[in-house]
C-alpha cells in the first residue's frame, strides 16, 4: 500500500473497501425490526401487544462511526490499528470490532501505550471526539489518524471555541468524566488555552452556579463541589461575569431547558439583561427523537418498558431514567440478560450497577394481553432488538416470533 500523509486525518470510506464494510455492516440489521417498523411499530402476538418506539436504535453519526472503523480495518490489514476507548457504548458492536484484531489506547494521554506509537500506527478517534492534547500527541507522533468524531460534537466544539474567543466562560451541561464533555472541555479553552469552563451535570449542579451569580454562593463550598469539573484558574469570582452555555449531545432536553432558564435569569438577576448569558442548544436531533418517541410511547398504558443499549451509553441511560419515572423499565444490555428462569439481569439506575431480579409474575402468566414497550439507545444495533424482542415473547409464552 502506499505510504499515507501523516498527521491528518484520512479518508477511510474509499470505494475498494466500501462493499465489504456494507456486508460488515449488515450483521447489525434485523429484517424483524424492519417488518414492526412497517406495520407501524406494532408487533401483536399471543396475549401480548408490543410497542417499538417511532425512533429508535442507531442514529446517524453512530453509524457512520462504526463504518469508519470497518474501513479502516479493512483499509490497513497489514498495519497495527488502535482505538482510543470505545468506539461508541455498545457492548455488542464493540466486540465484533475487537474481533477484527483492533487494539485499545486508554483515554489517559499518559498512559505507557502511547509511546509505542509509530508513524506506522493507525489510530481511530471515536464518535466523541477526543481531548485538544490527546489529538496533539498523536499527530506529534506521526500516526495515521482516522477521526469518527459526529458532526453534531463538532458543532458544539465550534460554539464553545466561540464563546472563549469573546471571553465568555462555557458552562458546559454533561458528564464531566464522559469522553465527549472532556473533548468539549478541551475546545472550551480556545485558541490561546486561556478560555475557561464548567461543567454542571445537573439542574441542582446549575442551582448552586445561579446562587454565586446572585451573591449567594460560598467560594470554598462551590470550589469543592465543582473540583475536577473546571479549567485549571476558573475563578468564580470571575469567569461567571460572562457564561455561555452548551451541552454534551445526548443530555436530557427538558433537564437542559432548565439549566438554560435558570442561569439565564440569575444574569438577569444581577446584571438587569441577558447580554453576559449566551445559549444554544447543541443536544443532537437523533438524542431528542428519541427522547420525544419515548415520551410519546408512554403515554400508552404500559406494563412494562425496555430500554436496550450500553449501560455506559449517555443517552440510552437517559431514555432509562424517563421510563422509569412512568412504568416498570428494564435497562437491558443483550437479550442474555433475560436469564432462563423467571430472571431478569438489567442495570439499576440507584445502584449504579447491574443487578440480577425477579420478573413481576404477571409476564409469564399474564391476566390479560400485555402491553409492552421498547425502544434502544442511539448506540444500540437492530440486531440486539430484535433478539431481546425475540427472548420477551419466549418469556411470555408466545414461543418464537
Ligand atoms: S447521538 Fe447525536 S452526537 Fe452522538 S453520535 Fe449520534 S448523532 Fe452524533
Amino acid at each position: 500500500m502506499a505510504s499515507e500523509k501523516v498527521n491528518r486525518p484520512v479518508n477511510v470510506r474509499r470505494p475498494e473497501v466500501m462493499a465489504q464494510v456494507a456486508e460488515d455492516l449488515s450483521r447489525f440489521q434485523s429484517p424483524l425490526v424492519d417488518c414492526i417498523r412497517q406495520q407501524g411499530n406494532e408487533l401483536e402476538l399471543p396475549g401480548v401487544r408490543l410497542f417499538l418506539a417511532e425512533s429508535f436504535g442507531f442514529c446517524d453519526g453512530v453509524k457512520r462511526a462504526i463504518e469508519i472503523a470497518y474501513a479502516a480495518c479493512r483499509l490497513f490489514k497489514d498495519k497495527r490499528i488502535w482505538l482510543i476507548g470505545e468506539i461508541i457504548h455498545n457492548p455488542e458492536v464493540n466486540a465484533r470490532l475487537d474481533a477484527l484484531g483492533l487494539q485499545h489506547l486508554p483515554w489517559r494521554m499518559d498512559a505507557p501505550a502511547y509511546e509505542t506509537l509509530t508513524p506506522e500506527d493507525v489510530v481511530i478517534m471515536p464518535a466523541f471526539g477526543v481531548p485538544v492534547p490527546l489529538r496533539q500527541l498523536l499527530e506529534a507522533k506521526g500516526v495515521v489518524l482516522v477521526d469518527s468524531t459526529c458532526g453534531n460534537v463538532i458543532k458544539v466544539w465550534q460554539r464553545v471555541r466561540a464563546y472563549a474567543a469573546a471571553g465568555v466562560t462555557s458552562i458546559i451541561h454533561g458528564k464531566a468524566r464522559h469522553e465527549e464533555s472532556q473533548a468539549t472541555a478541551s475546545q472550551s479553552l480556545g485558541k490561546d488555552g486561556k478560555g475557561t469552563f464548567l461543567v454542571v451535570f445537573n439542574t441542582s449542579d446549575a442551582r448552586l452556579v445561579a446562587d454565586y451569580i446572585n451573591g449567594r454562593g460560598d467560594r470554598a463550598a462551590f470550589m469543592q463541589h465543582f473540583a475536577g469539573c473546571h479549567s485549571e484558574d476558573f475563578d468564580p469570582e470571575v469567569h461567571l461575569k460572562a457564561i455561555g452555555l452548551a451541552n454534551q449531545t445526548t443530555m436530557l432536553k427538558s433537564e437542559t431547558a432548565e439549566i438554560q432558564s435558570l442561569l439565564r435569569d440569575a444574569v438577569v438577576e444581577r446584571d438587569g439583561n441577558d447580554e453576559n448569558f449566551h445559549m444554544f442548544d447543541t443536544i443532537c436531533g437523533a438524542t431528542q427523537d428519541r427522547q420525544n418517541a419515548l415520551f410519546a410511547l408512554l403515554e400508552k398504558p404500559l406494563d412494562a418498558m425496555f430500554i436496550i443499549g450500553g449501560y455506559n451509553s449517555s443517552n440510552t441511560t437517559h431514555l432509562a431514567h424517563i421510563a422509569a419515572r412512568k412504568v416498570p423499565t428494564f435497562f437491558v444490555s443483550s437479550a442474555e440478560c433475560l436469564l432462563r428462569p423467571q430472571r431478569i439481569r438489567c442495570y439499576d439506575l440507584e445502584l449504579k450497577k447491574e443487578v440480577v431480579r425477579p420478573l413481576p409474575a404477571w409476564f409469564k402468566h399474564p391476566e390479560r394481553e400485555l402491553q409492552i414497550g421498547v425502544t434502544a439507545g442511539a448506540s444500540c444495533p437492530a440486531n440486539v432488538i430484535e433478539d431481546v424482542i425475540c427472548r420477551i415473547a419466549e418469556l411470555c409464552g408466545c414461543g418464537e416470533i
